[in-house]
């Protein structure tokens, strides 16, 4: 099913900016919170913080314009995705930036988030075999592989990080300083305020914040070691949603009511789907189809997602091709 067309990047940027003054105004009024015990559903900043990048930095929207003019050539001719002979693997460094003794998280516990990574990217996760008939034909392994470079573990005074201030990447602010963005996905694991889990930065963004951000609690995956976790974000899914972002993905209801999430084989989601929706799950958008709230770019629980689409696949993968921002990664 196809959702878009043209003039789709100016569709987009529109929508965006339609609603910058909203999220200016949220973004001034929110405070950090206290540490967050458990839950009500899934938060991830990842599209706050691009409207506030893009209003305080405006060359964003061009280089974001210029990668999405590219990620739509590559798509529409697979054979430029160089996924079959190349072979796509991501260094990970790993930031553990820690005010009390349950914040820094062991070593067990970042190695078994690699490890989910690289269940997830490449559909060798356990609970794939769940994903509903209806959805199995798309979905798919991406194809790319995370090796943990190091961990850096950082000592701080603050007791939670915002993501408005981003403050956890710099050394300055209590935080610690990417290294090397273009070689090497960073990753902080720290408390969050707001009942954020997590939040990435999309492709086109500066380097200096280029990375993924997870709650030290949704850090790794109960499941393969003991540790410091939340309830029902403790199977390491946070992290893989929040790469998705960092290879360019939206969110699957594309952050409006029937957004566009620009992926053509993911079904048009009415909004965001919390908790473990019980399947079939029906949209109300246009034709009503059953949404796959199953897939990783919704907002359930961790042990309730599973699977990405071809689609998301392909969206990924563009990021790698000669030209697209995370090429440097491809061999
Ligand atoms: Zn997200």
């Amino acid at each position: 099913m196809r959702k878009f067309s043209t003039p789709l990047i100016g569709l987009i940027f529109l929508a965006v900016s339609c609603s910058k003054q909203d999220a200016k105004t949220t973004l001034e009024q929110q405070q950090p919170q206290e540490t967050i015990a458990a839950l009500p559903e899934r938060r991830c900043a990842s599209q706050e913080v691009l409207e506030q990048q893009l209003a305080t930095d405006p060359s964003l929207r061009k280089r974001m314009a210029d990668i999405e003019a590219h990620t739509q050539k590559v798509v529409k001719n697979r054979g430029n995705l160089r996924a079959a002979g190349g072979r796509i693997e991501i260094p990970v460094i790993v930031h553990v930036v820690y005010n009390t003794a349950a914040e820094n998280i062991s070593d067990q516990q970042v190695n078994s988030q690699i490890a989910v990574l690289n269940e997830d990217f490449n559909n060798r996760n356990a609970d794939r075999v769940t994903v509903p008939v209806e959805f199995q034909d798309e979905q798919t392994s991406v194809g790319v592989q995370f090796v943990l470079d190091r961990i850096i573990r950082v000592q701080t005074s603050k007791k939670r990080f915002s993501y408005y201030a981003d403050d956890v990447k710099k050394a300055t602010t209590g935080g610690s300083n990417p290294v090397e963005p273009t070689r090497y996905l960073n990753m902080w694991a720290c408390n969050l305020g707001q009942n954020l889990l997590g939040y990435a930065q999309f492709p086109g963004g500066a380097p200096e914040t280029d990375g993924v951000v997870v709650l030290y609690s949704a850090f790794g995956s109960q499941s393969k070691t003991s540790g410091s976790y939340i309830a029902n974000y403790n199977l390491g899914r946070t992290a893989t949603h929040e790469v998705g972002h960092w290879l360019n993905l939206r969110h699957i209801w594309g952050d409006a009511t029937c957004g566009n999430d620009l992926v053509d084989d993911t079904p048009q989601h009415n909004t965001s789907n919390g908790g473990c929706p019980s399947y079939p799950h029906l949209s109300t958008c246009a034709g009503n189809p059953v949404e796959m709230t199953m897939n990783y770019m919704d907002y359930t629980y961790d042990g309730c997602m599973n699977m990405f689409s071809n689609g998301q696949r392909d969206r990924m993968l563009a990021t790698f091709t000669s030209g697209g921002p995370r090429a440097a990664y491809a061999k």
